[in-house]
């Protein structure tokens, strides 16, 4: 472990020990505890790293970049259909701003509570601004929703609502301008996320196949169908978008909504016979979905309109090594 100026392990008791309500040991150890898993449970495991510049704005306040980090990694879990433990917190910064920490570990705290998990260790040192996060989660053994599983004939739907968080990009970019409460809402979906833990539990058994969106559906998709061995077609025209994305011109419309990143929305196939319990299973989470196309023998994936042409616009997904936001 580095050393901190102001104290590494004083701002550890500060800002990140909390006594543990779920792993059987916490921060302060060499090792966290987690466990024992009920008979039958399998671990799920994701690690998300987000970087200044590259994965948020500098304009992002503490206590929202403090949700996000840990946002993304739930986002992963959901994907899986796993039930989220516990998370470990591996944090660089350049100085030691209680302000900062304050309103980050509010941030994070208030999620992890909100779904019942514990900070179980981690890292501090100087350093550029990085978050990592690894989150575990528990899965019965066998049951976790993967993307090589999606069938040709199947119906492919998403959650919620996509694009938003590439608007609000688009409004930091200056490319567009929106309205206060609009550029609020969508500023909201960028910095705030929310990940579809219980609906990704609910869609174990009936979903075939998930995935979360962070890169951009079209990109996010495209792993889904390669892994699955299938290709799919996706109608432009059903994808689900918020108010505030509706005003906007239809190429932008489908530009964020088919290759913007940050969704945190679930992605997933299911047998058209299962519509009834998908759309039931959402109701229950109190998450809309809407279905949006078809998985298909044929390799590839075509975006069409209602009415069944071809999209001349190219998409492109988000790639981290290529693009800065
Ligand atoms: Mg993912």
């Amino acid at each position: 472990m580095a050393t901190m100026t102001l104290g590494e392990f004083d701002l550890i008791a500060r800002y990140f020990t909390r006594t543990p309500r779920r792993a059987a040991l916490g921060v302060g150890d060499d090792c966290a505890l987690i466990g024992p898993l009920p008979a039958g449970q399998q671990l799920a495991v994701s690690s998300d790293m987000l970087v200044e510049g590259r994965h948020f704005l500098s304009t992002v306040a503490p206590d929202r970049l403090g949700h996000k980090a840990l946002a993304v990694n739930l986002s992963d879990l959901a994907a899986c259909g796993a039930e989220p433990i516990a998370f470990t917190l591996a944090l660089a910064m350049p100085r030691v701003e209680e302000a900062f920490l304050d309103g980050f570990a509010r941030g994070l705290f208030a999620l992890a509570d909100e779904h019942g998990i514990d900070l179980v260790g981690g890292d501090t040192t100087a350093g550029p601004l990085n978050i990592c996060i690894t989150v575990f989660g528990a899965v019965p053994g066998g049951q976790a929703l993967l993307r090589s599983g999606a069938r040709a004939g199947d119906a492919l739907w998403v959650s919620g609502a996509l694009g938003d968080a590439r608007l609000a990009l688009e409004v930091f970019r200056g490319t567009v301008a929106l309205a206060g409460g609009a550029f609020d809402s969508v500023r909201r979906r960028m910095e705030c996320p929310t990940p579809r833990v219980a609906l990704g539990q609910a869609l174990r058994g009936l979903a075939t196949s998930a995935i979360d969106l962070s890169d951009g559906l079209v990109g996010d998709l495209g792993h889904v169908l390669a892994r699955s061995g299938v290709g799919a077609t996706v109608n432009a025209d059903a994808l689900p978008m918020s108010a505030a994305l509706a005003s906007m011109p239809r190429a932008l419309q489908y530009e964020c909504m088919l290759a913007g990143g940050d969704d945190y929305e679930l992605l997933f196939s299911a047998p058209p016979t299962a519509a009834r319990e998908v759309m039931a299973a959402a109701e229950k989470c109190g998450v809309a979905v809407a279905r949006i196309g078809r998985v298909e023998a044929t390799p590839g994936l075509r975006i069409v309109d209602d009415a069944g042409a071809l999209l001349a616009q190219r998409f492109t997904a988000f790639d981290h090594f290529r693009a800065a936001p």
